[in-house]
């Protein structure tokens, strides 16, 4: 999830919204100005939208106050945080770094439902201070405001704390059997197994409503399911390819024998003698035996074929300076944030400053499906010997 509005930075963390979170204010707004108006019919119009709209922002505030609760127990557990981002369905966190310990993962996990908690109850008791009372619609402006926000925040509260992995309840949960198994694999893959299993029951229960009568209400359940399925089962996914290389190292996999390009010639020659004859996906480019980027077939894709004659392979290349560069002794695991990070399918490896070999995710996951084909779980660690890198005669 990639924010498309910046807003700014709170300790250092980027706060944004991506479009969808537009179309959930717009539905706050409208379907809470439709409900105000129907119980205070005495209210002016513009009164009425006033308050609407104030209530979705502030309830853009207490979410972010939730993602924060998150994001600054992480950065005080030592764990970097980028960006927080608020969409459709509520905020994510973009903590870079794993929890190292159960412990900290319950913390960080458990903080926002408790700052919602707290939110909500103490809307809910500010307005009771102002004389609202449970059984009654709130009177004025303000009390409306803080009911509707006491309410959804404590909702909040609770759905979080649903134990589907990814949701904050699934990561306390994960982070409970963490500390009982002692094995931080083996918990991510109950948790999201767990959360498959209660994003089902999300999705059969909107269904379910759905028929009897509740419209949309049934399917937004039914969607907010499918939408806690698919993170489930990317989190499982991801988490088999974490346990599969975890503790290996970038040497132990990458390819060492990246073809050299001079990046003086044109994108037509470097298509007909290089791409089109050695099947590689991947080319170092290197100017007087340094390396200055990386050439891929995207990134010949983007030019359009007309131009190749005219067109280097310098102009089409990813500089170094954009590529993020990775050592033999880098984690694969590291690696793979840094390629899914940075929206990248290969890493040059360079030690001493010159190539070593490039990592590439394909190849990553033909190795991983090799080895479920194989039936292979253990990794073997030591290095293969592989020939040294060499240029393409065209
Ligand atoms: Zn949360």
């Amino acid at each position: 999830m990639r924010s498309n509005i910046k807003l700014g930075r709170i300790s250092g963390i980027e706060i944004g919204l991506h479009y969808s979170w537009f179309i959930i204010a717009a539905l706050i707004v409208f379907s809470l100005g439709q409900h105000l108006r129907q119980v205070n019919p005495n209210w002016t119009t513009s009164q009425v939208w006033i308050v609407a709209l104030l209530t979705a922002l502030l309830f853009f505030v207490t979410l972010l106050l939730h993602e924060l609760s998150h994001s600054l127990v992480a950065q005080a557990h030592g764990m970097k945080v980028k960006a927080i981002t608020l969409f459709a369905l509520g905020g994510v966190s973009q903590i870079q770094d794993e929890a190292s310990d159960a412990k900290t993962e319950f913390w960080v996990a458990i903080a926002g439902p408790i700052a919602s908690l707290i939110i909500g109850l103490a809307c809910l008791a500010i307005s009771i201070g102002l004389g609202w009372h449970r059984s009654a619609e709130p009177g004025s402006g303000v009390t409306a405001v803080l009911v509707w926000l006491g309410y959804i925040n404590i909702g909040l509260a609770v759905f979080n704390m649903l134990p589907g992995f990814p949701l904050d309840g699934g990561r306390v949960f994960r982070a409970i059997v963490w500390a009982i198994t002692k094995n931080a694999d083996r918990s991510t893959r109950i948790a999201a197994r767990v959360g498959q299993v209660v994003a089902f029951l999300f999705i059969f229960d909107g269904i379910w409503q759905f028929f009897g009568g509740a419209g949309l209400n049934g399917l937004w359940i039914a969607f907010i399911g499918w939408f806690l399925m698919d993170a489930a089962k990317a989190s499982y996914a991801e988490e088999e390819i974490t346990a599969a290389f975890r503790g290996m190292r970038v040497s132990e996999v990458m390819s060492r024998d990246c073809i050299v390009v001079n990046r003086g010639i044109s994108l037509q020659e470097f298509v007909d003698a290089y791409l089109l004859r050695t099947g590689e996906r991947c080319f170092a480019v290197e100017d007087g035996g340094r390396l200055v980027g990386l050439i891929t077939l995207r990134d010949v894709g983007t030019i359009p074929r007309e131009r190749w004659g005219t067109t280097t392979v310098r102009e089409a290349m990813r500089p170094l300076e954009q590529l993020h560069v990775i050592t033999p002794d880098t984690q694969i695991v590291d690696a793979l944030k840094l390629m899914a990070g940075n929206d990248v399918n290969q890493l040059p490896v360079v030690a001493n400053g010159t190539l070593q070999g490039v990592l590439c995710r394909s190849h990553l996951m033909q190795l991983l499906q090799a080895r479920s084909e194989l039936e292979v779980s253990t990794a073997h660690h030591r290095p293969l010997h592989r020939m040294k890198p060499r240029g393409a005669t065209p």
